[in-house]
């Protein structure tokens, strides 16, 4: 599997492996002040984890690689690596090399390499009829983004959402070995916009039912609002028994959400009388003037 899902697949001698590579960058996803070196570190761990869990695989090395000002201190460099290389090992990974260099702002790019389930879970499995998921809960992280835009020293489940993604390798493992998703995708940019491209990869379009979105707060948020980190998966109906009997083992909570449909329905929200919810922007554009930061 090459370019456009959320790794790539390689065969090699014995083992099929899942490759992705995701930065985070000072001024785009942060500013120094909302976060630790250790928070940025982690979180830049976790948003690699992410699109891993994605495909139902398991992390196993990492390599970072690190541009920071003169100005960085050597010290939050060291906590910087030390929060990569201790989130690493909390799943199963382990940093096996890096480089670093100098530059304008502090930016952290990670290269993830996992194995994969015999069968990963691709964007392209999903069919009008089957059941659309996700786990946890959606728009926290972007109502913290707000929060820390207006007061870096701001506090709360929402911040600490933001700058601590959640680990959904269990759940996305899980479903992938029990060949109960077809398609499934990290939620990042943004519900309607990563749903977007299961239905593009797909060839499918899905209704959302606004009403039955798990979120924290503006329904808005969970639907456009991004770096949730959650998973979002598609079920065929004959699978969803199994489903149900495994729900227990996938670590975080679900919810139903919605269904694929027909490609000629499009991507769309209806609130709770079905009528359709006017989006005005469907996620995080990376090269938008002004990014989250
Ligand atoms: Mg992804």
């Amino acid at each position: 599997v090459g370019p456009g899902d959320d790794c790539a697949v390689v065969d090699v001698p014995g083992r099929r492996l899942l490759l992705t590579t995701d930065a985070l960058v000072e001024g785009v996803h942060f500013r120094l002040t909302w976060m630790t070196p250790e928070q940025i570190g982690r979180k830049a761990y976790l948003v690699n984890a992410s699109d891993i869990a994605a495909m139902g695989g398991q992390p196993r090395y990492v390599l970072v690689s690190v541009t920071a000002p003169g100005r960085y201190a050597g010290r939050d460099l060291m906590r910087l690596n030390r929060a990569i290389s201790a989130a690493a090992r909390a799943t199963g990974a382990r940093v096996v090399g890096g480089n670093l260099t100098r530059g304008r702002t502090l930016s952290v790019t990670l290269t993830l390499i996992g194995d994969s389930p015999a069968h990963p879970v691709l964007r392209a499995g999903a069919r009008a009829g089957d059941v659309l998921f996700v786990t946890g809960v959606l728009g926290q992280a972007a109502r913290g983004l707000r929060q820390l835009r207006r007061d870096a020293g701001a506090r709360g489940v929402a911040v600490e959402r933001f700058r601590r993604p959640p680990c959904r390798l269990p759940a996305g493992a899980l479903l992938a070995r029990e060949r109960i998703a077809s398609a499934m995708i990290d939620v990042s940019d943004g519900l309607l916009q990563d749903l977007g491209h299961i239905c593009t990869a797909s060839g499918v379009g899905a209704r959302i039912e606004l009403a039955s979105l798990p979120r924290a707060g503006d329904p808005m948020l969970a639907l456009t609002g991004g770096e949730d980190y959650e998973l979002l998966y598609a079920v065929p109906p004959h699978r969803l028994a199994r489903l149900h009997a495994l729900r227990g083992r996938l670590g975080c909570p679900m919810t139903r959400i919605g269904e694929i449909v027909p490609r000629a329905q499009g991507v769309r929200a209806i609130d709770a009388r079905g009528r359709p919810v006017p989006v005005a922007r469907a996620g995080f554009d990376h090269f938008a003037q002004r990014g989250p930061a």
